[in-house]
């Protein structure tokens, strides 16, 4: 294989080792000035594991292995092992896993890692899967301090979007309720090669730890969040009932116990609101 530079990505294309795969959403991070950036802004420190998705060629894996105590890199595209492990090769403190992280058990990734003091995971996300990797990560409680991730800017949007506002919706919540959310910076296509067509953002999401709100049922208010998203521009009167089986009576009266006006539709409700709704409905159900 030629040698390569992490610097020098465009002339990737003449590495014989390697077939640029679209639907992998690979689009390469080529400006220093972001990769630092993002570096900076996950806080890695040197008792740190850090978690890495989507390691690409290592441009960001070269700089977190000069700072954690560990790096887990896992990437799904076989062709870019051995040029990981060529950019890579002076690290010792290097992993490069070959898996699907949507498949991959990273609890016991973590576990089979060892003890560190924290977890952190990083990453120039696919961006086709971005929040279905964001939710796995979320909802099987990784025991991680921060993600700090490149996205696409709209699916940013979405994660930092309040009530009343058009992005608001389901994954705002979701993300919310775990995580408080740090605008960390606006990267134009310009940065990546090949060009992507959307432009990205760079978040960090701190996971909380202790919720914001309180929930005495996380399947009911992640139902009820679903139901009224699912048809935003009904009112809750009517989105609602696709969390009460459909029962309009019964999401009249749960929209009623908790003194919300159910002309009302979702993008308006706070975290808040969404909790005292299903907490209402829970407590209805177990009296059924
Ligand atoms: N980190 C590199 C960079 O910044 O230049 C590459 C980022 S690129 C946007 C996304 C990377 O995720 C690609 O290397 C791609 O092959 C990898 N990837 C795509 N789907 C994946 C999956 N399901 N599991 C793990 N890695 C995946």
């Amino acid at each position: 294989m030629k040698p390569y530079k992490t610097e020098k990505i465009p002339e990737i294309s003449e590495n014989p080792g390697f077939r640029h795969t679209k639907s992998l959403g690979q689009n390469f991070l080529t400006d220093k000035k972001i990769r630092d950036t993002i570096i900076e802004a996950a806080e890695i420190e040197d008792t740190d594991l850090i978690i890495e998705i989507g390691p690409g060629m290592g441009v960001l894996t070269n700089e977190a292995a000069q700072k954690a105590s560990k790096v887990i890199a896992i990437e799904i595209d076989k062709s870019l092992i051995p040029i990981l492990e060529f950019t890579l090769k002076e690290y010792d403190n290097i992993q490069i896993i070959n898996e699907d992280i949507l498949k991959c058990d990273l609890g016991r990734i973590i576990a089979d890692a060892g003890d560190f003091a924290t977890i952190k995971i990083l990453g120039n996300l696919p961006y086709y899967i971005t929040t279905p990797i964001i939710m796995k990560i979320l909802e099987e409680n990784i025991s991680a301090k921060s993600i700090t991730v490149m996205m696409q800017k709209e699916v940013a949007e979405r994660m930092e979007a309040g009530p009343g506002t058009k992005t608001y919706g389901a994954l705002s919540l979701a993300v919310q309720y775990y995580c408080t959310v740090k605008h960390i910076a606006n990267v134009p296509k310009e940065a990546f090669v090949p060009r992507p067509k959307v432009d990205s953002r760079v978040l960090r999401l701190d996971i909380r730890s202790s919720k914001p709100v309180y929930v005495k049922d996380e399947k009911t208010f992640f139902k009820c969040i679903r139901a009224g998203f699912g048809q935003r521009r009904k009112t809750l009167r009517n989105s609602l009932a696709n969390a009460t089986g459909n029962d309009k009576e019964k999401s009249s009266r749960i929209l009623e116990l908790t003194g919300t006006d159910p002309l009302r539709r979702a993008e308006t409700l706070t975290m808040q609101e969404f909790a005292d709704i299903a907490n209402k409905l829970f407590e209805e159900q177990k009296k059924e």
